[in-house]
């Protein structure tokens, strides 16, 4: 008998089987997928290219538990992530910093900004636009509306299907002008990509005799929550041990409330007969097409070969009916959360359950959130064991 079971082989699953295996539990880890890794998935594609199977995935951090721990299982390529936006059918760099405004506006201009900005801020400030859109300065405000227009409106359009006010006011409040000639996309301490793959990295964390991995298993084939008695049910027997949940809890209630609502996306890999595509990691298309942004991964894995795959990403709206898609981002409205609570509630009367990542919890994570709570996860109910 299994001490544990996680539904879900993503990261946070994986942390967690890693946790309590190394704990002497013994740990069943149920993965729906024909692989392990969930949204983190990488592999070989046709032309040997490594491939990021849902989208590309930058590790960064400035949580020095959460480094120490991925480097116990991966060495890292250090990589610093550097992304362009087409913007009045010029590449500048993203987010808007003072490279891109001297690249937009002439250079006159452009230094006057530059000078009324830091009179008010320090250099290597993140400075949000909605604080720029609030000074009486006219120049600024102008450069807050320009930024909000060009880079974030129909960027966020595309990306959420709804505007910036319907999704939810707190993006807007965060687009920030870095007032630095940083063009780095993250200014965290740590950042890398694992030199073997993600995938590489994860198969050394459940590397563990502990943990029995079962793929291409739904939970519902073995596991049951009893919302009438709160009991649980393993292979139809009663099971006392803990139950890991990583995956969507509207699924897990037979969506009794109704749906959680998620953006998906659609990949478009392409692979070309050169080198190199582009100039850089990503450009972001916030204007034209109906794509997003095209990511070129041998700029992120460091890879050396002859020929070139990108990935194309086309967000829409998910459907839960069409099993070829991927919840990835749940979309963050209060009524979304309103409903979420409710079926946060159903599981309190369940005493041996735990949650962990970004489908139980609703919520974007990054894979060091993921892992810091997945860890956070582990200590409370060590914490609550010794009680
Ligand atoms: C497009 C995209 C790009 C991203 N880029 C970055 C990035 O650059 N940097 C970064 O830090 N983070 C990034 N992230 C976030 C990162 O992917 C997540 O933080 C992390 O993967 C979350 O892991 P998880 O285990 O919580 O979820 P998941 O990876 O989704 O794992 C959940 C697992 O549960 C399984 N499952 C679901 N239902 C069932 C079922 N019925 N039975 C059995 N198993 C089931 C799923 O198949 C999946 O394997 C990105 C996310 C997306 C979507």
């Amino acid at each position: 008998m299994f001490d544990c079971i996680i539904l879900g082989a993503g990261l946070a699953g994986c942390v967690l089987a890693e946790r309590f295996a190394s704990d002497g539990k013994r740990v069943l880890l149920l993965e729906k997928k024909e692989h392990i890794g969930g949204t983190c998935y990488d592999f070989y594609d046709k032309s040997g290219i490594l491939v990021h199977k849902y989208g590309p995935h930058i590790f960064n951090t400035d949580n020095e538990t959460v480094w120490k721990y991925v480097n116990r299982f991966s060495d890292f390529r250090i990589y610093h992530h550097r992304v362009l936006g087409v913007i009045e059918g010029k590449k500048v760099p993203i987010p808007f910093n003072l490279e891109s405004l001297y690249q937009l506006f002439p250079s006159t201009y452009a230094e006057c900004i530059e000078n009324k900005l830091l009179d008010k801020y320090a250099m290597n400030t993140k400075v949000p636009i909605m604080e720029l859109q609030n000074q009486d300065d006219p120049d600024l405000k102008y450069l807050a509306n320009y930024i909000y227009e060009y880079v974030f409106l129909h960027y966020t359009q595309k990306q959420w299907g709804m505007s910036p006010e319907e999704v939810g006011g707190t993006a807007t409040a965060r687009i920030p002008f870095y007032i630095s000639r940083d063009d780095r996309y993250f200014q965290n301490r740590y950042q890398g990509i694992p030199v073997n793959g993600y995938t590489d990295m994860i198969n050394h964390i459940i590397a563990n005799e502990n943990i029995h991995v079962l793929l291409k298993t739904d939970y519902h084939k073995v596991i049951e929550l009893d919302q009438l008695t709160h009991t649980i049910k393993f292979l139809g027997l009663p099971y006392n041990g803990k139950v890991i949940v990583t995956v969507p809890l509207d699924e897990l209630f037979e969506f009794c409330f109704g749906h959680l609502p998620y953006r998906t996306l659609d990949f478009k890999f392409e692979t070309f007969n050169t080198e190199y595509f582009q100039e850089i990691c990503t450009v972001n298309y916030p204007n034209n097409y109906d794509f997003t942004r095209i990511t070129e991964f041998k700029y992120m894995t460091g890879q050396v070969h002859p020929q070139t795959t990108i990935v194309k990403e086309f967000p829409k709206q998910y459907d839960w009916k069409d099993k070829s898609q991927e919840p990835y981002y749940p979309i963050p409205q209060e009524k979304n959360t309103i409903l979420y609570n409710k079926y946060r509630t159903l599981l309190d009367e369940f005493s041996n359950v735990i949650l962990s990542g970004r489908l139980a919890d609703y919520k974007y994570y990054t894979m060091s959130e993921t892992i810091t709570n997945a860890l956070g996860a582990f200590d409370k109910y060590c914490v609550d064991n010794i009680k």
